[in-house]
């Protein structure tokens, strides 16, 4: 007799996450995944490489990657406690939501990042859903309030896909309702000083802040992320992530790029710059477009058809994401560089 093989509904229910196989036009501007349009600087590059070559590659990383903590903490100035490192940002937050809210519920307002669908499933977490609504697609903040009072609450600001950042005043009145409050700041370079919430962790003991070095530090081909947390919270996710997570490559690079962040500061800059000007022009074409603080835009194409728009777009080489499921009619589109943004202006007048 074949027995049935035990597979969790929450997880047999997910999408698998694939990426559908088009015809290979080729790519004149990759502004789909948030990435940055610059590379780590070629001398970075260089150093990283001699560093590697320096190690022996048959031993494991520095066993709780007490360095890599450090420069981490001290490029934010936070102490190495708070700092638990994680194989990209996505793997701090799948510990946490399992630390926090396994088994209980999480509370999200939608539309909002997609991998928290599968981090929840995964951590055999409920979802309690609150949705955004307006054109800045803000958080109903009382009906939020009063959901993460009963769960546990996790917030992306800004917010990938709509841009947006909640006012500190909301967060704080966040911390005073729910046990845990969880804060993914991936685009948090891009935003204002104020909105970068991680010295909450401080002040209050129940706050935990997720950061990347994917995006500002342009580095997400390798693996390097963190949680901030107060210590006892922190020394609780960390036993939630696997030992060893982040790699030789990963640990050197992060140190390389954490010892010279002026580069990525410039990097930063240049793409805060564009973004005002995609967005001021493509709300003169008469796009919508959701006040952004990350290096993407949420953009409504005139005639309301994101589906069609994006395969257009395609067509003329320029990769950007559909988010029809998330929000009707909208696209999610990254800040590449000034040449990309034009191509991708002038596409999107030519297929509109
Ligand atoms: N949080 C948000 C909101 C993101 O958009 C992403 C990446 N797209 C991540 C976390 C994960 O980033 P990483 O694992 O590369 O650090």
């Amino acid at each position: 007799m074949t027995k049935e093989i035990p597979i969790r509904p929450e997880i047999r229910s997910l999408r698998a996450y694939r990426l559908d196989d088009e015809e290979p036009y080729p790519v004149l501007a990759k502004l789909d995944f948030n990435e940055s349009p610059d590379d780590v600087p070629e001398d970075i590059r260089a150093e990283v490489l001699e560093r590697l070559k320096a190690r022996r590659w048959g031993r494991y990383p520095e066993f709780g990657a007490s360095r890599l903590k450090k420069a981490i903490a001290a490029s934010i100035g936070r102490s190495p406690d708070e700092i638990v490192v994680g194989n990209g940002s996505g793997e701090t937050i799948l510990a946490a939501v399992s630390v926090f809210a396994g088994g209980g519920t999480l509370v999200l307002a939608p539309p909002t990042f997609s991998l928290y669908g599968q981090i929840a499933a995964i951590a055999s977490a409920r979802i309690a859903s609150v949705r955004r609504a307006g054109p800045a697609f803000a958080v109903d903040e009382t009906a939020f309030l009063a959901e993460a009072a009963k769960g546990v609450p996790l917030l992306c600001l800004p917010n990938n896909p709509t841009g947006g950042v909640e006012s500190r005043v909301f967060v704080g009145r966040l911390l005073d309702a729910a046990p845990v409050v969880l804060l993914d700041q991936a685009y948090v370079e891009f935003a204002r000083p104020e909105d970068d919430f991680t010295g909450l962790v401080g002040s209050r003991p129940n706050v935990v802040v997720f950061r990347t070095l994917s995006k500002a530090y342009a580095s997400a081909g390798f693996r390097i992320g963190y949680a901030v947390a107060p210590p006892d919270l922190a020394r609780e996710i960390d036993k939630a992530v696997l030992p060893f997570n982040v790699d030789l490559a990963a640990e050197e690079l992060a140190l390389a790029l954490l010892a010279r962040p002026e580069g990525a500061k410039a990097r930063v800059a240049r793409v805060v710059n564009e973004r005002g000007r995609v967005a001021a022009a493509l709300r003169a074409a008469g796009h919508l477009i959701a006040p952004s603080s990350a290096n993407f835009l949420f953009v409504g194409p005139r005639g309301g058809d994101a589906t069609r728009v994006r395969r257009a777009l395609l067509e003329r080489g320029v990769l950007v994401r559909d988010m029809t499921d998330a929000a009707a009619g909208r696209l999610r589109v990254t800040i590449g560089s000034a040449a990309e943004n034009d191509l991708f202006l002038s596409a999107l007048e030519e297929v509109s």
